[in-house]
C-alpha cells in the first residue's frame, strides 16, 4: 500500500503557499492537497524463460473535481509511490492552467524495460491495465505514455480495455498510433506548445531583438528537445548548445540543427557532432546563452549551479528540472523561468484533442491542431502574465495561483460530498 500521507514536494508546497495567497479555507487547502484515490497492484507475468515475476505497479489520481483523471504512465526501476503521487498532483495543475476539462493521475511500474523483451513488455502491459481497469474508462481515467512506454504502449493499453467491455473504446488512452485514433500533431505537441510560451515571454524579456540574435541552449534531445531544436531552428533562433545524457555539443554561431538531428538520429547520440565544441551538460546549463531549455530530468539546475546560469530566461520543458532552492537564487537574480505546469502543458493539451476526436469520432487535420494549441497555450501564458503582473510575482506563483484557484472553485461550487 502507499504511505496515507499527502505528497509534500514542490507541488505541495506551492499549492499551500497558493491557497494561503487566494485566502482560502485551510480545510480547502488540506483536501486539494490529498491524493483523491491510490491504487497499487500485483502483476504477475510470464517471462520468456516460463517461470513467473511480479512487478509492482502503481495508479494515483490526484484530483477529479474539474473531469476524469488524465496523466502518464511510466515503466522505469526507480518509480516509486512517492515520485507518482507527487507527478499526479503536477497534472492537476498543469490541467487547470490550460484550462482542459481534466483531473490529474500518473501511474508506474517498477521495471527495466530495457532487459526486457517485446513480449514481456505486452504481457506486463496487458495485465497492469486488468488490473487498473476497475479505476479505468473515458470518463474516469485516461492514461497516456510517459517515460519509457511508447505508442506502442498505449496501443496494447486501448486493446486490452476494448476486449475487456467488448467493443473498441478509443476515448480510453492518449498518445495512440495515428492508425488507431491517435491525434496527427501530438508527437510534437509538447514542444509546439513549449515555443508558444517562449515565444510570448521574447517580446518581454528581449523587447526589439530578432530571433536571430536570440541564442538557445537545450538540455536533453529527445522527443521534447529534439523537437523543439527543430522549431526554434524553422523560426530563425540560434541554437548554440544541446546535449543528452552521453554528453553536448556547442558552437557559438549556430549549431547546424538539421545536421545534428541526422547525426543524433543515425549515432543514438548528439555528443561529438564534428564541427562542434564538445561540452559536459553542467557546462550546457552554466554557459552563456539567452534562453535555457531544461529538456531532460528533473532536479538539474540546483542551489550548486543556479549562481552560474547566464540565461535570462529559462523555459521548464522538462517536469521540475529547477529545485526549490534553485528557483529562489534565479528569481532573486532576476532571471524569468516559464514554470513546467505551463510551459509543457502542450502534450496534455493535444491528449485532450486527441481524447475529444475519438469520443467524437471525428478527426481534425494537423493545421486545426496546431492552431488550437497554440491558441490555448498563448490564452494561458497571458493569464499566468496578468496575474504575475497584478499580484507583483514570478510566473510559478502565478500559474500555480490560476490553477489552484480554479480547482478550489470546481470544488467549492460542487460541494464535499454528501
Ligand atoms: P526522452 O526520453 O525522449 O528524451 C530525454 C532526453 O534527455 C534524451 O535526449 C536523453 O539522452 C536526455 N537525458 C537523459 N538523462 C540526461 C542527463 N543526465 N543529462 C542530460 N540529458 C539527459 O523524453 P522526452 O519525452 O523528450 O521528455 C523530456 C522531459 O520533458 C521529461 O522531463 C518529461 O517528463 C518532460 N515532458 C515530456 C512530455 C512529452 O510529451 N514527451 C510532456 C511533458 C513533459
Amino acid at each position: 500500500m502507499l504511505p496515507a500521507t499527502p505528497s509534500l514536494g514542490i507541488a505541495d508546497s506551492l499549492l499551500v503557499s497558493a491557497g494561503r495567497m487566494l485566502g482560502l479555507p485551510e480545510d480547502l487547502v488540506e483536501i486539494l492537497r490529498h491524493p483523491k484515490r491510490e491504487l497499487t497492484v500485483s502483476i504477475p507475468v510470464k517471462m520468456d524463460s516460463g517461470t513467473y515475476r511480479v512487478f509492482t505497479g502503481y495508479r494515483v489520481h490526484h484530483n477529479i473535481a474539474r473531469g476524469p483523471a488524465k496523466g502518464g504512465l511510466r515503466f522505469h526501476p526507480q518509480v516509486t509511490p512517492e515520485e507518482i503521487r507527487e507527478l499526479a498532483a503536477l497534472m492537476t495543475w498543469k490541467c487547470a492552467v490550460v484550462n482542459i476539462p481534466y483531473g490529474g493521475a500518473k501511474g508506474g511500474v517498477v521495471c527495466d524495460p530495457s532487459v526486457m523483451s517485446k513480449g514481456e513488455i505486452e504481457r506486463l502491459t496487458r495485465r497492469f491495465v486488468s488490473e487498473l481497469s476497475i479505476i479505468l474508462g473515458p470518463d474516469r481515467d485516461i492514461p497516456a505514455p510517459d517515460v519509457n512506454t511508447s505508442e506502442q504502449v498505449m496501443a496494447w493499453i486501448l486493446d486490452t480495455y476494448s476486449m475487456t467491455v467488448g467493443h473498441s473504446m478509443l476515448g480510453v488512452v492518449t498518445g495512440k498510433p495515428i492508425a488507431v485514433g491517435g491525434s496527427l500533431g501530438r508527437r510534437e505537441a509538447t514542444s509546439r506548445g513549449v515555443f508558444s510560451a517562449l515565444h510570448e515571454a521574447m517580446a518581454e524579456v528581449f523587447p526589439g531583438k530578432p530571433a536571430g540574435e536570440i541564442r538557445v541552449a537545450i538540455q536533453g534531445f529527445g522527443n521534447v528537445g529534439s523537437n523543439l531544436a527543430r522549431i526554434l531552428h524553422e523560426e530563425g533562433f540560434r541554437l548554440i548548445a544541446l546535449s543528452d545524457v552521453h554528453g553536448g555539443i556547442r558552437s557559438d554561431s549556430g549549431i547546424d540543427v538539421p545536421a545534428a538531428l541526422d547525426y543524433s538520429a543515425s549515432g543514438g547520440s548528439i555528443a561529438g557532432m564534428p564541427g562542434c565544441e564538445e561540452i559536459d551538460n553542467q557546462q550546457l546549463l552554466a554557459g552563456p546563452c539567452d534562453i535555457l531549455v531544461p529538456a531532460a530530468l528533473g532536479g538539474q539546475i540546483t542551489e550548486r549551479n543556479a549562481r552560474h546560469v547566464q540565461a535570462k530566461l529559462v523555459v521548464e520543458a522538462a517536469n521540475a528540472p529547477i529545485t526549490v532552492e534553485a528557483d529562489e537564487i534565479l528569481r532573486s537574480r532576476g532571471v524569468v523561468v516559464i514554470p513546467d505546469i505551463l510551459a509543457n502543458a502542450g502534450g496534455v493539451v493535444v491528449s485532450y484533442f486527441e481524447w475529444v476526436q475519438g469520443l467524437a469520432s471525428y478527426f481534425w487535420t494537423e493545421q486545426m491542431v496546431n492552431s488550437r494549441l497554440e491558441e490555448i497555450m498563448r490564452g494561458a501564458y497571458c493569464s499566468v502574465r496578468n496575474i504575475a503582473d497584478t499580484q507583483r510575482c514570478d510566473l510559478r506563483t502565478a500559474a500555480y495561483l490560476l490553477a489552484v484557484g480554479r480547482v478550489a472553485e470546481a470544488t467549492r461550487v460542487r460541494g464535499i460530498f454528501p
